[in-house]
């Protein structure tokens, strides 16, 4: 039935509990005029600390950014007064992909948005089971924000996750959608609500930034040290998301941004945007990753 075997499950639930800790931990860290790449460093410090790998760089996003910015080298942004600020980590172990993510909120104007992301996951969590359409997930989620006065971000969307994949095909959608999919026993999700106000657009569009990037497909390179930095990422990430923090000290200093630009042109690498709220709202988000079972779910993170 399930696709994976024991083995494989356990290591999802290490992944799980690694995720956890760690989410757990970063709840108190984050503080307002915090500089962001102290949040992310943190974060992924612990993860590795506890015997996992980033399965993504740690997103740090704030206010009407509802997901991927993570910290560029030396990045000089701090966390403003009053944010809100999503906080969205990834572990690997072998591999197994958990995702989880928590709104931290300076503004009390803000709490009841926090909130709103939190039950909208908590009534999904609730309801899923094997063979439940994603549609109705979608459904329930929606209502879930929308009885509390806000509105879900209809483009973004949960997903299947798999080994070495942090989409696997599967999305798991935060409004009512047509779809004849279904979840299925054995299977693992990440379930994210993004909640925004109710007079928001609802969705998110690309913004200018790029600060995560991924491996498309390795080819032959002139430039040396794009090669080597090629092969420090197929070694080290594969086809996972990275931060350009986590290349420091492969090639010289001075190399470095030719040899990355190179890949980046020849597209051997792909970069993500951030997702702005299109008016410019603010946004929450709240997820966890979850085990399937014929009955309901086990929830790994
Ligand atoms: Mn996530
Ligand atoms: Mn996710």
């Amino acid at each position: 039935m399930s696709r994976y075997d024991e083995e494989a499950i356990e290591k999802f639930r290490l992944s799980g509990k690694i995720l956890r800790e760690t989410r757990e931990e970063m709840r108190s860290f984050v503080r307002e005029d915090m500089p962001i790449i102290e949040v992310c460093e943190k974060a992924e410090e612990l993860i590795r600390r506890k015997g996992g790998k980033p399965a993504f760089p740690c997103n740090v996003s704030i206010n009407e950014v509802a997901a991927h910015y993570t910290s560029p080298p030396n990045d000089g942004h701090r966390i403003p007064e009053k944010a809100i600020v999503k906080v969205d980590i990834g572990v690997h172990v072998d591999g197994y992909v958990t995702d989880t993510a928590f709104t931290v909120c300076f503004d009390p104007a803000y709490a009841s948005m926090q909130a709103a992301a939190e039950h909208a996951l908590n009534a999904a969590v609730d309801s899923i089971h094997s063979g439940m359409p994603t549609s109705k997930i979608g459904e329930i989620i929606e209502k879930s924000i929308r009885n509390r006065g806000f509105k879900p971000i209809s483009n973004l969307t949960g997903h299947s996750v798999g080994r070495y994949l942090i989409h696997a095909g599967t999305s798991i959608p935060n409004v009512t959608q047509l779809s004849f999919t279904k979840v299925q026993a054995g299977e693992v999700y990440a379930i994210e609500p993004f909640v925004t106000m109710h007079d928001a657009i609802g969705r998110v569009e690309d913004g200018s930034d790029i600060t995560i990037f991924r491996l498309v497909k390795a080819k032959s390179v002139k430039n040396p040290y794009a090669r080597k930095l090629l092969e420090h990422i197929e070694d080290n990430f594969r086809t996972l998301p990275f931060a350009e923090r986590w290349l420091k000290g492969i090639v010289p200093a001075d190399q470095y941004r030719d040899a990355f630009n190179e890949l980046y042109k020849s597209k051997v690498l792909m970069g993500y945007p951030v997702f702005i709220e299109a008016s410019r709202k603010p946004v929450a988000q709240s997820e966890h990753t979850v085990l399937i079972t014929e009955n309901g779910c086990e929830v790994l993170t």
